[in-house]
């Protein structure tokens, strides 16, 4: 498999090119027009080269002896009684997980994809970061779990948000491409202002992405308020501090105009007091932003507690007496965990399983 190329990370064009170095070099005619209909392929969530019907043999033959398609495989699926939301553990063609979830929303059905598998950020609520880092997805990865959700509830997807495992700033260059191939018209077509990439705060490429001016959302991790706390949080801090991290935000929202989310974890005792939400409303201050305040979920070998329901409205009406918008984030899928990171933990923890 290592030595075959991954077609489905190539755009449209890329592709043409492709198989007009395969026919010549395999004397094998391939038709100009075949790259949009192995494209199409593709995108459709075919996991052979057999199942593109309309492509002749020698070509299919051809194509699965040079080629891979990094469809992910469903390993597990948990349906949620209440609300319909999937979670999946995929399995990759090396054997690596990640998880995904599918929610329905009003406005659509949203996806919830991984861009690593495992993490290297280290955040200490995160369950993510627990079972260790393996690799970066490749485009296709990233791309395939979309793809792979809708194939396997039969529906269209809206909306992504990159907020699954890994840190998607740390694998920057393959979820650029990602996010140009889910975009093309070719593909599936998704606007980038129906997709929202979380970060824990890598300032560079926070700047570079600035600098692509994509109209993405884009979402802070931000869960503290203090310098030190959040070293103590998010390790990532101790790189990049929070002042940095603020100022870059600034400069990305003059640059596209476009207003951050900042995600804030409520954690009881740790950053939920009237404090906590007095110093928060001062950093933000007259910044284009919005804040998602996201009760705790308990992760397994982790002693932090989610924050009462009462602190959680006092720190939002705290905010909003200061002008800074907020809310809680309403929780999908919560009989089956569907917040992400605990599957993956599980599988490695018990492979048999
Ligand atoms: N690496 C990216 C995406 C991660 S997950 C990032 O850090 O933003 C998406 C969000 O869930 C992040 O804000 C993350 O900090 C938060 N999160 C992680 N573990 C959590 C938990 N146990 N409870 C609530 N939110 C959590």
């Amino acid at each position: 498999m290592f030595n075959k190329t991954d077609i489905s990370s190539f755009n449209l064009a890329e592709l043409s090119e492709y198989l007009l170095k395969l026919s010549e070099e395999n004397g094998i005619k391939i038709e100009k027009f075949r790259a949009k209909q192995i494209y199409g392929w593709l995108n459709s969530g075919v996991s052979a080269f057999d199942e593109m019907t309309n492509i002749s043999k020698p070509i299919r033959e051809l194509l699965d002896k040079n080629c891979y398609i990094a469809l992910p495989q469903v390993e597990n699926k948990l349906v949620s009684k209440i609300d319909g939301t999937v979670k999946y553990l995929f399995r990759l063609y090396d054997g690596e997980c990640v998880e995904s979830v599918f929610m329905r929303y009003e406005h659509g059905n949203t996806v919830c994809i991984s861009s690593q598998a495992g993490c290297r950020m280290g955040c200490r609520f995160c369950a993510s970061t627990i079972a260790g880092f393996s690799r970066n997805l490749t485009p296709s990865e990233i791309l395939g779990q979309v793809i792979a959700a809708s194939k396997d509830t039969g529906e269209r997807v809206s909306n992504i948000v990159m907020m699954g495992i890994g840190e998607p700033l740390d694998n920057f260059d393959n979820v650029i491409k990602f996010l140009e191939l889910v975009n093309s018209p070719d593909g599936l077509n998704i606007g980038y202002r129906h997709i929202s990439l979380s970060t824990c705060g890598i300032v560079d490429k926070i700047l570079k992405l600035s600098e692509k001016n994509l109209p993405i959302t884009l979402s802070i991790s931000l869960h503290s308020t203090t310098q030190e706390e959040r070293e103590r949080l998010m390790p990532i801090a101790k790189k990049f501090g929070i002042d940095e991290l603020l100022s870059a935000c600034r400069k990305y929202i003059e640059n596209g105009g476009r207003r951050i989310s900042f995600e804030y974890t409520m954690i009881e005792g740790e950053n939920d007091s009237e404090e906590d939400a007095l110093r928060l409303a001062k950093l933000l201050s007259g910044m284009l932003c919005h804040v998602n305040l996201i009760p705790l979920n308990t992760v397994k070998g982790r002693d932090y507690r989610k924050s009462a329901k009462t602190s959680i409205q006092k720190f939002i009406s705290v905010l909003e007496k200061r002008g800074i918008t907020a809310t809680v984030r309403r929780r999908l899928g919560s009989d089956i965990d569907a917040s992400c990171g605990q599957l993956r933990a599980s599988k490695i923890e018990s492979p048999a399983k």
